[in-house]
């Protein structure tokens, strides 16, 4: 059986690492898995010990339901033990991350591809793949540079990048595509809305939020400020879960951020009228009625128009509201994407309807497979993204070993 795969991405060659017949991995670059070497600042986060079937729609906002059962099948601890098996031992740190314990995404790298070739797949690199169609029961893939070849199968994992002419053929074969737009981005702002914010300033928990007609999105976690605008977990969150939002006004938004996600405005209320009593002499500068970084806290009281010597006694219930207010629902307007093109991953793809999960294989055109980013599948950070290619691609292989192959070798 001929398979080819194109990409020689994350998804790619996991797969070809976990196919047992070999097959051929066309790759555009000069080299593989480039992507992954960047992946985690170098050290690769391949995948998060809080994984479970049950709470996927928290890290994947596109996809959850149909990763269930790849996900079921191939979680975390199945990942750590497949690398395991490769000689890549892992540790895992805070909120479950998963990493090499080298912090190295070269090993990672380097025992998938020693693995895929001991199984028998050869790369071929500066190879396109420009289109591929059906010819009686093969699928032709033509190449920018050189020719045609056919095949049995064709894996796709062109990750989320599709080039014009590779989608246009898949719309030929009666595929559909949900339009690409960028996800896990920083924020850009006029940091004038902050005065004095100092740029590095993180604050451990905070909700950003916006509403985008009748639907509020939100997102809470570490958020940091930057000259450009605000990045941090909560931010790169929050570009996820809104990323096609956000590009329907063209990242042009008003959005709050409330610094206290875990109290309720009126428990926030409530703390500053007793520091009112308890702290009475006390100047306001000195004092902060929840956990903020003191150069923040001094911030918000600039933007609240209340002076920061003030004593806790003289504070009046108009300052107080208004204190309340920008530690609660922090109004500022989003004005576009920091650093444009930088985004870690895409949102859209091939449409997941179009794929059985249970194999990977097309519902469309049986023989083609689609894995990883290259499908309308993405997530937030934290590892999400790999385990979604390693476990689509472990679902894909084990069917082309345990049945395709059968049936094929029948024949
Ligand atoms: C800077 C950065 C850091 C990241 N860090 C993390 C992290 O720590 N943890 C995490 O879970 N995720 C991370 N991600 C996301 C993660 O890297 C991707 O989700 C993942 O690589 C997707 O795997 P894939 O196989 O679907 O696609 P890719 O890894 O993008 O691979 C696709 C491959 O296909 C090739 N290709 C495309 N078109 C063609 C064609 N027509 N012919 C031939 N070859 C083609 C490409 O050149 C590429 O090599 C990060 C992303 C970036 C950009």
């Amino acid at each position: 059986m001929k398979i080819a795969v194109i990409g020689a991405g994350a998804s790619g060659v996991f797969f070809a690492a976990n196919l047992n017949c070999g097959a051929r991995i066309f790759e555009a670059n000069a080299s593989a898995l480039k992507k992954l070497l960047l992946t985690g600042g170098g050290r690769c986060n391949f995948t998060n010990a809080k994984i479970s079937p049950g709470r996927l729609s928290e890290y994947y906002p596109r996809g959850a339901n149909n990763l269930r059962k790849c996900i079921f099948d191939f979680g975390p601890k199945e990942v750590v033990e497949a690398f395991e098996d490769m000689g890549v031992v892992s540790k895992e740190e805070a909120d479950g991350r998963i990493f090499p314990a080298s912090d190295k995404a070269s090993d990672v790298a380097g025992a998938l591809m020693r693995r895929a070739r001991e199984r028998g797949s050869i790369f071929v690199f500066n190879s396109s793949a420009r289109s591929v169609g059906r010819v009686e029961n093969e699928f032709e893939i033509s190449f920018s540079n050189a020719g045609a070849e056919r095949f049995d199968a064709v894996v796709f994992a062109v990750g989320g990048a599709w080039t014009a002419p590779l989608r246009d053929s898949l719309i030929k074969l009666g595929h559909s595509f949900e339009p690409p737009v960028p996800s896990l981005f920083a924020l850009k702002a006029d940091m004038r809305q902050f005065p004095d914010f100092k740029s590095g300033t993180s604050v451990p928990k905070a909700k950003i939020s916006a509403k985008f007609g009748a639907k509020k999105l939100c997102a809470e976690g570490a958020l940091l400020f930057a000259h450009f605008g605000l990045s941090g977990p909560a931010a790169l969150k929050f570009s996820s879960l809104a990323a096609r939002e956000l590009a329907a006004c063209n990242y042009n938004c008003a959005a709050h951020i409330n610094f206290a996600p875990q109290l309720a405005a009126a428990e926030v209320e409530g703390r500053i009228a007793a520091a009112r009593t308890v702290h009475a002499k006390r100047l306001l500068k000195n004092f902060c009625p929840i956990e903020l970084p003191s150069g923040l806290w001094l911030s918000i009281l600039k933007k609240s128009s209340v002076p920061d010597d003030m004593a806790y006694s003289s504070l009046d219930k108009i300052s107080e509201r208004k204190i309340v207010q920008n530690l609660t629902e922090f109004a500022f307007d989003i004005t576009g994407r920091a650093f444009e093109g930088g985004e870690f991953v895409t949102c859209g793809g091939l449409c997941r309807r179009e794929v059985d999960f249970s194999t990977m294989q097309s519902r469309i055109q049986p023989g083609l497979f689609f894995l990883g980013e290259c499908l309308d599948i993405d997530a937030i950070t934290g590892g999400f993204n790999l385990h979604a290619a390693w476990s689509t691609a472990k679902v894909c292989a084990n069917h082309i070993n345990k049945k395709l192959l059968e049936k094929f070798l029948k024949k």
